[in-house]
């Protein structure tokens, strides 16, 4: 059988004859490339059910395995692991073991909405990824990734005050982090942090700055306040009992 996405198979799965004479015929090499047998017995009938029934991930179940999402994906373009059909299949068939060997990238989505435009079941994978990346945080199986950080002082800050300030949010999200400097180990972000400093005007650096001391806030916010709180909680207590969680206490 063909081998379609090499990459894809474990090396320590693949077979390879320095030299190799079958019938006469010289197949020394990656000629006589075998993929080693294996039976897969733990699978997690529930990993499908559990990620459909978390925020976005509703869809799962009419992918029909095209690739068009990965063909399409920014992150694949400079990072081959990361597949977001590998990982639909992987959780379609319930097999986690496989699933977790990639635990660490899937969070990496930059959620550009390439294969969900790609994609032509409507799964939107987008959603999808952003799905498996809080299903393995809740399970335990990574810890809160600097984009979750991210999103949760984002959110914070807008039930909070009703409104957003790009200072306050860079600030909540470095005391979130547990190593607050680890984010300027990142490259990306020591780039933008020096393109804001370099051409922002003065005048919006000292309107940055004074607002990270006076927090403004939206009039008469708290019943808006009060319903977003109310539907996070709702949200987030459906996700646990959807994975088999005990109740979490409010926060
Ligand atoms: S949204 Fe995420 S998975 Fe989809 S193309 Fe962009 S980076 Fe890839
Ligand atoms: S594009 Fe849609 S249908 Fe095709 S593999 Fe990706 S998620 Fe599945």
């Amino acid at each position: 059988m063909p081998i379609h996405e090499k990459s894809l198979i474990r090396p320590e799965n693949l077979r390879e004859h320095e030299e190799l004479v079958i019938d006469g015929m010289d197949v020394s090499g990656h000629w006589s490339t075998f993929i080693e047998g294996r039976s897969v017995s733990d699978y997690n009938e529930k990993m499908q059910e559990e990620i459909a029934a978390l925020p976005g991930g509703e869809n799962i179940h009419r992918c029909w395995q095209c690739g068009s999402c990965t063909n399409a994906c920014t992150v694949n373009a400079v990072n081959p692991d990361f597949n977001p059909r590998y990982w639909i299949y992987l959780i379609r068939l319930g097999m986690e073991e496989e699933l977790l060997r990639d635990k660490d990238i899937i969070w990496q989505c930059v959620s550009c909405n390439k294969c969900t435009d790609a994609c032509p079941r409507d799964v939107v994978p987008e959603a999808v990824m952003h799905a498996t990346a809080k299903w393995l945080e809740l399970k335990g199986h990574t810890e809160k990734k600097p984009s979750t950080h991210f999103d949760e002082g984002f959110s914070q800050q807008v039930i909070d005050t009703g409104m957003i300030e790009d200072g306050l949010v860079m600030r909540d999200f470095f005391t979130r982090m547990k190593n607050r400097w680890a984010p300027f180990k990142e490259p990306y972000l020591v780039a933008m942090i020096q393109g804001i400093i370099k051409r922002a005007p003065l005048g919006y650096l000292l309107q940055m700055f004074t607002l990270l001391v006076f927090r403004p806030r939206t009039k008469g916010w708290g019943p808006a306040k009060a319903g977003i709180m109310e539907y996070i909680e709702e949200v987030e207590a459906n996700n646990r009992k959807a994975l088999g969680l005990p109740a979490e206490g409010k926060h």
